[in-house]
């Protein structure tokens, strides 16, 4: 049976009902019109959400990790030099990917419980004269940690460089949950993957390229078929695909850019700042610790909480599972079985963030955990009535 629980996992997210029958549909020809009636303004939505004028939009049939893939094997060639930021499961996966094709990459190593050391990154840019650096690729919101990068502050130390280098930026869990602005951070690739703020099912990895990324194609020498830009291009241009389009989800995703745009992007990420803050102060209230050190630097979209010493989080999430059908995230990585996430992106509301801190107090109590019930949920209650107070003041 399939509880009515909420999940909490940093995605696959909760589905809103509108999206979700907007993803049952019955099958369409993706050579006729009406399929250029719902990939045109898809696109067009997703261009809002990313925040770009004129950067190209490609949608491929994939989860995030296709995205990662795409970004590299369009714009680069075997051999070619990256400069990537670790310190995250997700991070650490796009490096290894790197590698698979060949690119030499410089990594920046960084406690998995901090944000990437700016001045790492602008040495090796400052000290790269030949230009040897093609891009840097910079995780977002690192899912697996909670910790946020700054892309703004990265755009500003390869400008401060005076560097050429590409900016990659894997935006799976950010995007359309967090601010970003592709445009004027002048992100050349932007990562997206359909199952996370966009608020559908898997299968669908979107990609925000620049004008500047898309023309270096024709050079790029890394073999691509599959997830080619140009051939993209040449097909969106027809109102087409190259393939078999997931014509289905494609419609949800113009349905999720207008749930998006109708709420307001501001707005939607005010209310994820708000959730956020919620959680966090039920974990302060709990004793427990943050995972991702700096304040300043804490993903919107997903908290990684330390259990404490002796206890396994991995047994907490089965436990939460089985005993309240109520999904978290686990360790991954380095931090398997110390810290357990609680994701609260895309479609989610203060009385649904209540409940998931509820009933992680039920399973820590449950395992005899130093918690007081109840702790957290007041520390969120009051929180959420306060800003919602001053929201009312605010409209009045
Ligand atoms: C989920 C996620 C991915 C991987 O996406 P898949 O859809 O599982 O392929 C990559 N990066 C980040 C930051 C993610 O959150």
């Amino acid at each position: 049976m399939i509880s009515q629980n909420p999940v909490f996992v940093p995605g696959p997210t909760n589905i809103p009902e509108v999206i979700r029958k907007a993803c049952d549909m019955p099958t369409v020809d993706h050579r006729a019109n009406i399929f250029t009636e719902i990939l045109h303004p898809a696109i067009a939505g997703m261009r809002k959400v990313l925040k770009t004028k004129n950067g190209h939009v490609f949608v491929f049939p994939a989860s995030g990790s296709g995205g990662w893939e795409a970004a590299i094997a369009n714009t680069l060639s075997p051999g070619d030099t990256v400069l990537a930021a670790s310190g995250g499961f997700f991070a650490v996966r796009w490096i290894e990917l790197c590698r698979l094709h060949g690119l030499n990459v410089k990594t920046i190593d960084s406690p998995w419980s901090n944000h990437i050391p700016l001045d790492a990154i602008s040495r090796e840019l400052e000290s790269d004269r030949k230009g040897a650096i093609k891009a840097v690729l910079v995780t977002h919101s690192e899912t697996s940690t909670g910790v946020l990068n700054d892309i703004g502050a990265v755009r500003s130390v390869i400008d401060g460089a005076s560097h050429e280098a590409m900016l990659f930026v894997d935006g799976v869990s950010s995007i359309a949950s967090m601010d970003f602005r592709m445009d004027d951070w002048r992100v050349d690739v932007a990562v997206c993957g359909s199952q996370k703020g966009l608020m559908l099912p898997a299968g669908l990895s979107i990609v925000g390229v620049s004008e500047r990324a898309f023309d270096l194609a024709p050079s790029a020498g890394m073999p691509r078929f599959y997830f080619d830009f140009s051939a993209m291009h040449r097909s969106y241009g027809a109102g087409s695909y190259p393939y078999t389009p997931s014509a289905a989800l494609i419609n949800g995703l113009l349905a999720s850019t207008h749930f998006l745009l109708d709420e307001g992007l501001e707005n939607v990420f005010a209310r994820h700042q708000r959730i956020a803050e919620g959680i966090r102060r039920a974990v302060e209230a709990w004793g427990l610790e943050i995972f991702a050190e700096d304040p300043e630097h804490r993903s919107n979209a997903v908290t990684g909480i330390t259990v404490p010493n002796g206890c396994d989080s991995a047994e907490l999430i089965r436990h939460a599972a089985t005993k309240y059908e109520v999904a978290f995230g686990i360790g991954l990585g380095e931090v398997a079985g110390k810290i357990f996430r609680i994701g609260h992106l895309g479609s989610l509301t203060d009385v649904m963030a209540i409940s998931g801190i509820a009933a992680a107090e039920m399973a820590m109590a449950d395992l005899g955990y130093p918690v007081e019930l109840g702790s957290g949920v007041a520390a969120a209650q009051e929180f959420y009535r306060g800003e919602s107070r001053a929201e009312q003041k605010l409209a009045a």
